[in-house]
């Protein structure tokens, strides 16, 4: 009887299952229909038999050709995947989270079942996953744990005309895996044709050319550069939407704030025009957009209305969408810049390189003739521009990549197979830095603290943050505060029309002038002692998304410490102790107060100043110490906390020395001295 009962349940179940599974089956055939229409489908079998022949294969391919979405399958079907997984980088996070989503759906499988994506503080994928989509850092940090990468039968380097810090790291160590595992095949895709240099490194691997399906593109120039190239992109915009033939357009922005603004204007003045124009469908695309809202960029355009997508240099090659027939370039890009002598970073917003332009003036041509808009002049391009984009190692601190390649044994780094090497200059620097942090020794080999800073996927400054607090008997507040900083500067929400009040429920969290970290630490165990409170969240005007992901991430953190060993203990009362175990990740970052105002960075003397965000801004404590800096109209430092100055020669004392931090000193002398005795 029982059993009976039970079989009609499974029956019933399975018939409103076999429901959802015909639609699913419509939507699989249709795009099973779809990838056979993709430039890359006449080469497949081609490409198979190379890849079958070669261990190491070079692809090239215009953009939107199918080479990320249709390798993995490819490899899929022909069976390599029963031999391991295959793996595929993607220099962004929403690349590789979107096209595992997109294949997932191709396949007709749950996505983090067969296929999955791995992106730092988010894995979806299981023990079932034979493709898996991941940033190249992901990759990078896999070798840590298998250093022969022992579960994949492929490894495809995706985007690596990027050229990111990972990518590059990443060429050097597979190409070393490859010698000592026959079995692993290894392919470099690239949107460009700088394919030359690819196969020279990879002791000359054959090229395998994809041919793009290019139409024509017409490219405008500005008469004159423009002075404000937002409300240039904006007119822009609003121009082709009321004078072109129906297409989608593409705007080319350098980060979330830019598009925002844009976003909030483009609204206002559509609205204004009301039904004379038809509808224009806006859709933002940037890192840290949710990813409800990432997907909304590839829903076709209703008939009638034109969409027009805001995106970062993620709409550059990482990501395709159909339909455009117009690009909007301002020329643009946001891109970090390193000195090595003074050991700063900043993120500028710079002109792009031609072969970016060239790059952004294709997505207009892909499906039908089409319209770039350069909003600079043609003398610009042609005399302005650079041809390349300099390659992140050559720009970037590299104390990261140094523990890490320490961490796997290769100690040579002057000798590491480098495609593009780094300056030598931030090498040292890196090796310079990481000594300061007690992570390597003298000889510059790998110590414990140095070993367990490594297990941590987070910049060594903060890795070291969180070592430290085991001294200082506070790793439950070290690792909150380094999950709200990771999570970036989306803690707080400000709209437009209760600015007063967001920054009045702010400064509540700074009170007695905590500095922001502890700020940051406040609106954490605020939001704790809630139980994790939605409505909490509202009325202190903090992004509840934001607080999720920072919550995700410390749970992460929190796994990390016991692997390294470290108790979870909480000093919560003792605020010196926590602002020491910051300072011993952040010693490097230490500034004091000048008579005007602003501040010099201790060592390497730089003018900088407090961020107008900070809880400090109107307090200017004697000495600070900041989590980075950002250049705006001045040279920022954001996150800021007071220092006592004894705690750096305490805290590093082969770093600093009593006269760095000599206060008295500088009184008595006359004026202009203190800078004398750095
Ligand atoms: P390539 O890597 O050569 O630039 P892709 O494999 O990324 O090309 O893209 C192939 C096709 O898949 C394009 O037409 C693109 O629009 C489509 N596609 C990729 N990701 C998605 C997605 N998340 N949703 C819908 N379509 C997508
Ligand atoms: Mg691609």
């Amino acid at each position: 009887f029982v059993k009976s009962s039970v079989i009609e349940g499974t029956k019933l179940e399975e018939d409103s299952d076999q429901e959802d599974a015909d639609e699913k089956d419509m939507l699989k055939r249709e795009l099973q229909d779809e990838r056979k229409t993709l430039p890359i489908y006449k080469f497949r079998d081609e490409l198979l038999k190379a890849v079958e022949e070669f261990q190491v294969i070079v692809i090239v391919g215009e953009t939107g050709s199918g080479k990320t979405t249709q390798i993995p399958q490819y490899l899929h079907e022909a069976g390599y995947t029963a031999k391991g997984k295959v793996a595929c980088t993607q220099p962004r996070r929403v690349a590789a989270m979107s096209v595992a989503a997109r294949v997932s759906q191709e396949m007709g499988v749950k996505l983090g079942h067969e296929v999955g994506y791995s992106i730092r503080f988010e894995d979806c994928t299981s023990e079932k996953t034979l493709i898996k989509y991941m940033t190249d850092g992901m990759l990078l940090r896999e070798f840590l744990g298998e250093p022969d990468l022992a579960s994949y039968s492929v490894v495809m380097v995706d985007e690596a005309h990027e050229r990111t810090l990972s990518t590059d790291i990443l060429f050097g160590l597979v190409k070393d895996i490859s010698r000592f595992r026959p079995d692993l095949k290894l392919l470099i895709s690239s949107a460009t044709l700088d394919a030359e240099k690819f196969s020279d490194y990879f002791d000359s691997a054959p090229i395998f050319k994809i041919p793009g399906r290019r139409y024509p593109v017409e490219v405008h120039y500005t008469k004159a550069p423009e002075a404000d190239y937002i409300d240039a992109a904006i007119v822009t915009v609003l121009q082709i939407h009321v004078t072109q033939s129906p297409g989608d357009i593409l705007v080319f922005l350098t980060g979330q704030e830019e598009i925002e603004t844009i976003d909030e204007i483009l609204k206002h003045r559509t609205r204004g025009l009301g039904t004379k124009i038809a509808e224009l469908l806006i859709c933002p695309i940037y890192a840290n957009l949710p990813t409800e809202l990432q997907a909304k960029i590839f829903e076709p355009t209703p008939e009638g209305a034109r969409k027009v997508v805001l995106a970062t240099n993620i709409a550059e090659t990482s990501l395709t969408i159909d339909g455009i027939k117009y690009v909007v370039d301002p020329g643009f890009c946001k891109i970090k810049s390193y000195n090595p002598r003074t050991g700063m970073e900043s993120l500028l917003i710079n002109p792009i390189s031609k072969a970016s332009a060239n790059q952004r003036a294709g997505r207009s041509g892909r499906t039908g003739p089409g319209k770039c808009f350069r909003l600079y002049t043609s003398y610009n391009y042609m005399h302005d521009l650079e041809d390349n984009t300099v390659p992140e190692i050559q720009r970037t601190n590299l104390a990261n990549v140094v523990l890490t390649l320490k961490s796997l044994g290769i100690h040579d780094l002057v000798n590491f197979d480098f495609m593009d090497p780094p300056p030598s200059e931030a090498l040292l620097k890196a090796l310079e830095q990481l000594f300061a942090l007690s992570a390597l020794n003298s000889r510059g080999e790998l110590t414990k603290t140095g070993r367990r800073m490594a297990e941590f996927p987070l910049d060594p400054m903060l890795s070291k943050m969180l070592v430290a607090s085991e001294k200082y008997k506070c790793s439950d507040e070290a690792i909150s505060i380094a999950s709200m900083l990771s999570v970036g500067n989306s803690i707080f929400y400000r709209p437009k029309d209760k600015q007063v009040h967001a920054d009045n429920a702010r400064l509540n969290f700074h009170t007695g002038n905590v500095g922001d970290h502890i700020a940051l630490l406040n609106v954490y165990n605020s939001w704790r002692e809630t139980d994790y409170s939605t409505q909490w969240c509202y009325e202190n005007y903090i992004q509840v998304r934001s607080m999720k992901r920072a919550r995700d991430i410390r749970d992460q953190l929190e796994g990390l410490l016991e692997r390294v060993e470290i108790e979870v203990s909480s000093n919560a009362s003792d605020l010196d102790a926590i602002k020491k175990a910051i300072t011993s990740g952040f010693f490097h970052h230490s500034a004091r107060l000048q008579k005007n105002g602003s501040y010099r960075t201790v060592k390497n003397p730089q003018t900088v100043f407090i961020h107008p965000s900070s809880g400090l801004a109107q307090v200017l404590p004697r000495w600070a110490i900041y989590h980075e800096l950002v250049l705006t109209t001045k040279e920022y430092m954001r996150q800021v906390t007071e220092l006592k100055p004894d705690w750096l020669v305490e805290i590093a004392p082969h770093y600093y020395q009593l006269k760095d931090v000599d206060d008295a000193g500088s009184k008595k002398l006359p004026k202009g001295e203190g800078r004398a005795a750095l």
